[in-house]
């Protein structure tokens, strides 16, 4: 991305602790970008959504909200309510298409201080790059007795010879060359310019060979074609080739246990949407607790950076919640702004803060220390 020296970047407060926890991590960012580029400054625009926007203009995401995201095309978000079954479509996957932001990317790596159910988590440092606009999450699926999927499965009887039950619900799993290989090419970018040592393909290719496998194959191609000088295979590494990052793929539901058992095997993952939307989580359960992680969705032209986690409605407004998650989707839009020095400062702040407890209650109340606010906490990152 382009970045001028003074950038414009849209910023949501978000639904429940959003506006805390948005704000603290706004002040925190201006912070590091103070200290590491005297002469640069966020400037910060607010889009309104959720709640607060439904209060001020009768409508959960107003069109200037959207011309504000598509100008300025990154966003800082605090958490927005979706509810389940029902109501109104998610805000976030609407911004989500609207900047064409294919990479859901959460970075997981254990911090000193941390509870984890692991025996040896400091050897967690995993990153995972999820595609997020392909594959069975694309919402192509029919109820049982929806007239779809009467004709798909009358189709499937007639035109391809699979005997389908009556009182069968239809979902389509697609997934394009296309996406897998402008994923599978940013994440390779990725661990080329943040010097990673692996890239691994997650698939159950055995199974779903024309999309599982066929994500394994288009990975493949790009790696050993775009990407030849620095990548080696597995074969070719044990043959004793060199080569800056090793590219090797592994069976989806194996890499479950191995990334319990041995986390120090994987480095960047390189998943298609579902499981990638599973495995982040489990592998943020590694590091002990998923309120501490932030998530990016990029895409080419910019990008949305937030909280893996949701509105926690039980303590807003209380100045409690933990801002951890949001700051750390703050450290990954300055390194995608190619602002590395201010997400250093911002990540070491984080590291120090767990190491000498300094912490919210989430966390607090398992070191057994006394809580800090989240303005508290914000105040020691800043003074870090
Ligand atoms: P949640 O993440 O809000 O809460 C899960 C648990 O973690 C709760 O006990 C909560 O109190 C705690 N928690 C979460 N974040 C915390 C923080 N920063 N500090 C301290 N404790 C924290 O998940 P949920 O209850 O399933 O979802 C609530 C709402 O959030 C739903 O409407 C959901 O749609 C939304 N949500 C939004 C996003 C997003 O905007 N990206 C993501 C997930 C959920």
């Amino acid at each position: 991305w382009i970045v001028p020296k003074n950038p414009t970047i849209v910023y949501v407060e978000g639904d429940g602790i959003g506006p805390e926890i948005t704000r603290a991590a706004m002040r925190v960012i201006d912070k590091a970008v103070e200290r590491s580029y005297k002469s640069s400054k966020i400037e910060w625009v607010e889009a309104l959504a959720g709640e607060k926007a439904e209060r001020a203009k009768g409508d959960r995401f107003p069109k200037e909200s959207q011309e504000l995201i598509q100008k300025y095309r990154v966003v800082l978000k605090g958490p927005l309510e979706t509810p389940i079954g029902k109501g109104w479509r998610s805000i976030n996957v609407a911004i989500r298409l609207m900047l064409d932001a294919y990479a859901n990317i959460r970075p997981v790596k254990y911090m000193e201080g941390l509870e984890s159910p692991l025996k040896n988590p400091e050897k967690v440092d995993l990153i995972i790059f999820r595609e997020n606009t392909d594959d069975l999450y694309r919402g192509i699926e029919y109820s049982v007795d929806s007239k779809e999927a009467a004709s798909l499965r009358e189709f499937l009887r007639r035109q391809l010879g699979v005997d389908v039950e009556d009182d069968t619900g239809i979902g389509v799993k697609l997934m394009s060359k296309y996406k897998t290989q402008r994923i599978a090419r940013m994440a390779i970018k990725y661990a080329i310019d943040n010097n990673r040592r692996k890239v691994t393909v997650m698939h159950k290719g055995n199974v779903m060979k024309y999309t599982e496998g066929a994500f394994r194959e288009w990975s493949y191609e790009v790696a050993l074609k775009e990407f030849r000088e620095y990548v080696v295979t597995e074969e070719e590494q044990a043959q004793g080739k060199p080569g800056r990052i090793v590219f090797n793929d592994r069976i989806a539901d194996n890499m479950f246990q191995q990334i319990i058992i041995r986390p120090e095997e994987y480095d960047v993952i390189l998943a298609p949407n579902v499981n990638g939307d599973y495995i982040s989580d489990a592998a943020g359960a590694l590091i002990g607790n998923i309120g501490l992680l932030g998530g990016a969705n990029v895409g080419d032209t910019g990008g949305m950076f937030e909280a893996v986690h949701g509105t926690a409605p039980k303590y807003a407004g209380k100045n409690v919640a933990n801002p951890t998650g949001i700051i750390r989707g703050g450290e990954m839009m300055l390194r995608f702004m190619g602002w590395r020095e201010a997400a250093d400062l911002i990540d070491a702040a984080i590291r120090k803060a767990m190491k000498e407890k300094k912490v919210t209650q989430d966390i607090a109340r398992f070191m057994g220390v006394k809580p800090l606010s989240t303005e508290e906490f914000a105040d020691f990152l800043i003074q870090s």
